[in-house]
């Protein structure tokens, strides 16, 4: 971020002019915030870590702190009721998770205990209780590997280093900033093509898979059972919904929903779309597998009239919350 933002936001929350004019801003509609991972700062495989992807638990705890202070945490249900009964979102504010990692549980779910926050977790059905991981973290600690080998061009599969060039990407980057544009790259291409280049990467890179980075049944049934945690569904592999078949959209949104109802004995009323890809067509495979509502990445307020299907999120990571301006800023400026 920019300095003279950061120094201006700050200033705007130090004078309280910020502060001043919360009341009319919040008037527009309801929050609903987008976390992915919470890690320890200094945790070992940051630098593998899309920046986007994560806040620190410093971080964390300052943002849940002020959210209990300044705002109205309700759990996603009662906005649907909030909705539903026309009742004012003025101030409310909806906490979600996404994909189901294992540092929900260690390091977010201790903290919302601490500060008694409801919040809803979407879990990837397919990678609960695996050592699985997502293809980004697979692509990231090829990188890894890469970097530490010296980062010769010649190492790269042909594929690969065409997909960096394409993103401007050079060797000499941070990276951080390799890993970003590379995954960004990644989407881009068909999952055949993307599974195929993995493969090469994989077999020039070898990597030991790490620790499990996904919650056990087990962990999702601890959270759940305080009554503050409740659950969505992400499909089952993660699979970006608009770039598959109708058929195979359908089963992955009801499977997901199936999965999670049976595993934990619990209903499974929202649904987040991977990614944020969606269409209306998926938006009705969703109704139709019996959700109450979907959550997107689209950034905005909730407000009346709502499509319940295409909920607005507004996606919080380290870099946007380091202090409590900035973070006060993206909540209700971005
Ligand atoms: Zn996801």
């Amino acid at each position: 971020m920019p300095v003279m933002k950061s120094m201006l936001v700050r200033m705007l929350y130090e004078s309280r002019v910020l502060h001043k004019f919360s009341g009319i801003i919040l008037k527009q509609g309801g929050l609903i915030l987008m976390y992915h991972r919470v890690l320890p700062a200094g945790w070992k495989g940051m630098h593998l870590i899309q920046p986007g992807m994560y806040v620190s638990t410093d971080t964390f705890e300052r943002e849940m702190k002020l959210l209990k202070t300044k705002f109205n945490v309700i759990s996603l249900g009662s906005m649907l009721d909030y909705l539903k009964t026309e009742r004012s979102l003025s101030r409310c504010c909806v906490i979600t998770f996404d994909d189901g990692w294992q540092d929900t549980f260690t390091h977010a779910f201790p903290i919302l205990e601490r500060y008694k926050l409801p919040a809803t977790v979407f879990l990837t059905s397919g990678y609960m209780n695996t050592d699985r991981r997502f293809w980004p973290d697979e692509l990231a600690a090829c990188l890894g590997e890469w970097f530490s080998r010296g980062r010769g061009d010649a190492l790269l599969p042909m594929g690969v280093k065409r997909i960096l060039e394409k993103e401007g990407v050079t060797s000499h980057q941070s990276p951080t900033f390799i890993i970003d544009r590379a995954i960004g790259g990644f989407k881009k291409i068909s999952e055949t093509s993307r599974d195929t280049l993995l493969l090469e990467l994989k077999e020039i890179f070898p990597n030991r898979i790490d620790d499990r980075v996904m919650m056990t049944w087990q962990e999702v049934d601890t959270m759940t059972a305080t009554g503050r945690i409740d659950l969505g569904a992400h499909t089952v592999s993660h699979c970006l919904l608009d770039q598959i078949p109708p058929w195979e959209a359908k089963k992955e949104i009801l499977q997901s929903k199936q999965e999670i109802e049976s595993r934990l004995n619990r209903s499974v009323d929202y649904f987040a779309y991977p990614n944020g890809n969606f269409t209306p067509e998926i938006s009705d495979l969703v109704r139709e597998a019996g959700f109450a509502a979907a959550v997107t990445t689209r950034r905005g307020w909730v407000h009346a009239g709502q499509d319940l299907f295409e909920l607005p999120r507004n996606g919080i990571h380290n870099d946007v919350g380091k202090t409590d301006a900035l973070f006060m800023w993206r909540l209700l400026i971005r």
